[in-house]
């Protein structure tokens, strides 16, 4: 019931969801078929620059699309108690070349007292892939970001760490509002999606923020009850 309810929650978010989709998919559809329309009355080189925007906002399209996936498809959950440490390796991986390319150091730290949870690999490697990116992206050319994991009795907090822009106060209450993003190419649907598979894994997400210093965001999930110690 617990995971028939789950999934009723979710079908009414995916379906609040359709029409922000929608909306957001127009913009770049209307800019593709204007630049459509008169590609073939403008000379060889402008025509290049044309198709360059249209293939940009052809990929935007396809990122607000994969993101929306995420959360509409039916998977399949496969809870499994999963130590963190090559799960967080495994993100940080991927996402040095981005890291590299901009110049930020890109780094993360196990504390040694960390318990295995319990969750859908996939989905939490999703979570942490979209906070490390906003976290890369929210940092200055030589910036630094941090993967903290870190045991805290019956909770794993996974804390990402940048010493970045920050986050205005007023800006911080709008934070996983679908659509919600300050980047020119945002989706703004990352934070949405990184939460809601936080609480479906029985944790919470934290954003703390200073401006000019640097964001925090905490992702604090209950250890797996396998890897409790009977007390
Ligand atoms: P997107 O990254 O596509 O904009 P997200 O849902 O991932 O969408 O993030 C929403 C917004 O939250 C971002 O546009 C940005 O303004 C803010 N934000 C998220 N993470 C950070 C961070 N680490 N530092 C500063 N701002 C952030
Ligand atoms: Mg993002």
């Amino acid at each position: 019931t617990e995971e028939l309810m789950r999934r009723t929650e979710k079908l009414s978010i995916v379906g609040e969801l359709a029409a922000g989709v929608a909306h957001e998919i127009r913009n770049p559809l209307t800019a593709i078929s204007g630049f459509m329309e008169i590609l073939q009355t403008v000379p060889p080189d402008v025509q290049e620059h044309y198709l360059a925007i249209v293939r940009e906002e052809l990929n935007h399209i396809n990122v607000i699309v994969s993101e929306f996936l995420l959360l509409a498809k039916p998977q399949v959950a496969t809870y499994k108690v999963n130590s963190l440490e090559p799960l967080v390796q495994d993100v940080v991986q991927l996402l040095q070349t981005q890291a590299i390319l901009k110049n930020v150091v890109l780094v993360y730290h196990f504390d040694q007292n960390v318990l295995p949870i319990r969750c859908e690999a996939n989905q939490m490697k999703q979570v942490l892939v979209n906070l490390v990116k906003n976290a890369v992206e929210a940092v200055p050319e030589g910036g630094h970001v941090e993967v903290r994991v870190e045991g805290c009795g019956q909770e794993v907090a996974i804390r990402v760490v940048d010493n970045g822009v920050g986050i205005p106060k007023e800006r911080m209450k709008r934070l996983g509002e679908p659509f919600y993003s300050t980047k020119e190419r945002g989706t703004g649907l990352g934070l949405m999606v990184s939460q809601r598979i936080v609480e479906s894994h029985g944790g919470r997400m934290i954003v703390e923020s200073t401006v000019g210093q640097g964001t925090t965001v905490s992702v604090v999930l209950p250890v797996s009850t396998d890897a409790l110690q009977p007390v």
